[in-house]
């Protein structure tokens, strides 16, 4: 009646919220690794090259690189650590050593180019960076010390790695190395362009990875999952892969099989050879599992699931009839709340309940608010979804602003995506209405590619929105206004911009238009360009 929705679940007593408060996320992943007797299980496994690592060797491995990182190279609580690589065994001890001497980890998407990194680089006050070999040279002309992650090909190599400081360093330094946090420290900051502008630093504390480390204990359901096996392609630098792969994980005492990147031949193999049977996945994964026959052996898989972007009803049950011995999950969730916020219970609710997003986690409230009037509406009702949690981020990074029209005063975060929220409490996800566009679960922010469209001496004004695209979700469009007597062409837009950006953030359609629609205050009329793009996809 309130208007305000609880969760209808509870966490049990293993997993309730802490009332301690100073709860290092690193020396809680620790603290549930599996007892002792059980150390010798597989922590991880690499795709490719197949070396292991049990989880007595991935705690010793963290105490190590932990004690190098402060006495060696001198980081220190609250310093913010810069990493750069695509999916690894290093990447979760990285991920656990930096936060387990209370410094603050920053991550980007190994595609983005040397600007952006710079950028992200400058604005999160980085103080030391940690790259893989084959993104090294993205940090040439830096000041930072730089440490590689392995050694590269190259015998000339002059430089320590992160390889050679686990395997030389002082595990004894470890209990001098363990910095207590308080539950605001900050713990991360990854970045996301949130309802509106460009992306943005999302301040995320100790206390909300612990909190949202709880809620995926609960989700996995640990009592069951202990002797499961993963398969991570989800990428660690985003908060879905740093939740599951990078951090939360090692607490249930899975098993992880870690993919660089995806890539759908090699995962089906993967699946088949290590008897996979938990895979957490985006859209495109369930589209190519529908859509590609296949041979192998996929008899192993218990569980699969879809988050990051909206997944069609159509895939979901033509998914079902394929692999009917297949839970198949959504989730929904932001980079600003530490990630899942709904999931479904069981099987049986996420067959029963066709196109949702599941049901709120337990701790986390929801409102559905009116844009017109404010009024947080009834079950049934459209409006855009506002959340609270102990996983709703602390701020954005040095932005008071952006901060104040995210979270209000009472907590609430606007999510910038429109749902109802039905009697039984199941989310329904209908459209996003913030400015963000998702490509393969990509975070393009379309202010981003204006600011670069604006920069070319040919465009005089320049609007992105997003097409409906079946494989990649959406594909960013540019609106463009060219100068007086310019003969700018299609191609030359998409070359200029391609030219500057990581690959996933590429305009890949153009139409030329007299004038950018815009209000009054100068602000672009996003919905009357997107009708556009909307009739333009019915056509293609
Ligand atoms: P990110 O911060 O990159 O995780 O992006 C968060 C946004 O992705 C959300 O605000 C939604 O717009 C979208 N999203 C995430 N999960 C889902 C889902 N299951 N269904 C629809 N949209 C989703």
């Amino acid at each position: 009646r309130t208007g305000i929705y609880h969760s209808l679940h509870q966490l049990g007593h293993d997993h309730q919220i802490p009332t301690q408060t100073n709860l290092n996320i690193a020396t809680y992943v620790l603290s549930h690794f599996p007892g002792t007797a059980a150390e010798s299980r597989l922590a991880l496994i690499d795709s490719i090259t197949d070396s292991r690592l049990t989880y007595a060797q991935l705690r010793l491995s963290v105490h190590s690189f932990a004690s190098a990182l402060h006495h060696a190279i001198g980081i220190q609580k609250g310093d913010v650590v810069f990493v750069l690589s695509p999916n690894s065994l290093l990447y979760p001890i990285i991920c656990l050593s930096v936060l387990f001497i209370g410094a603050v980890l920053t991550t980007a998407n190994p595609l983005n180019t040397r600007p952006e990194i710079a950028k992200q680089v400058y604005d999160s006050n980085a103080k030391l960076i940690i790259s893989s070999p084959e993104q090294a040279h993205k940090f040439e002309s830096t000041t930072l010390p730089v440490l590689i992650t392995t050694r590269s090909a190259s015998p000339n190599d002059n430089v320590v790695t992160v390889e050679e400081l686990i395997e030389a360093g002082d595990p004894l330094g470890v209990p001098e190395v363990e910095v207590e946090v308080e539950e605001g420290d900050t713990a991360a900051v990854l970045y996301s362009s949130g309802t509106t502008g460009v992306s943005k630093g999302v301040v995320l504390t100790h206390g909300n990875l612990v909190a949202v480390t709880r809620l995926l204990r609960w989700t996995v359901d640990v009592s069951s999952a202990r002797e499961d096996v993963f398969l991570c392609f989800i990428p660690m630098f985003h908060v879905y892969g740093l939740a599951f792969f990078g951090l939360g994980l090692f607490s249930v005492g899975v098993t992880v099989v870690v993919m660089p990147k995806f890539d759908f031949k090699a995962m089906l193999q993967v699946v088949e050879r290590c008897k996979v049977n938990n895979m957490p996945g985006v859209p495109p994964l369930l589209l190519g599992l529908v859509k590609t026959e296949n041979d192998r052996n996929l008899s192993s898989l218990k569980r699969v699931g879809s988050g990051a972007a909206p997944l069609s009803k159509e895939v979901a049950a033509k998914f079902r009839e394929k692999y009917p011995w297949v839970e198949l999950r959504e989730g929904y969730g932001l980079t600003e709340t530490s990630g899942a916020t709904s999931y479904f219970v069981s099987d049986d609710d996420a067959k029963a309940h066709h196109g949702s997003v599941g049901q709120l986690l337990p701790g986390i409230c929801a409102k559905v608010v009116d844009a017109e009037t404010g009024e947080a509406l009834p079950p049934n009702r459209k409006g855009e979804l506002w959340l609270k949690s102990p996983t709703v981020m602390k701020c954005y990074l040095g932005n008071k602003e952006a901060t104040a029209a995210t979270i209000d005063k009472e907590g609430w975060l606007r999510t910038g995506d429109l749902c109802y929220i039905d009697g039984d409490g199941f989310i329904y996800i209908v459209d996003r209405i913030k400015e963000l566009i998702k490509h393969n679960g990509y975070q393009v922010a379309p202010a981003e590619l204006e600011a670069l469209l604006l920069s070319h001496t040919k465009i005089l004004d320049a609007a992105v929105v997003p097409v409906p695209d079946e494989e990649t979700g959406q594909i960013p469009m540019a609106f463009v206004v060219r100068a007086a007597n310019s003969e700018l062409t299609e191609e030359q837009v998409i070359d200029f911009v391609a030219s500057q950006v990581a690959p996933y953030k590429k305009v890949r359609r153009v139409s030329f238009i007299d004038a950018i629609p815009r209000s009054a205050a100068g602000k672009i009329l996003r919905k009357e360009l997107l009708s556009q793009t909307q009739s333009l996809a019915s056509k293609l």
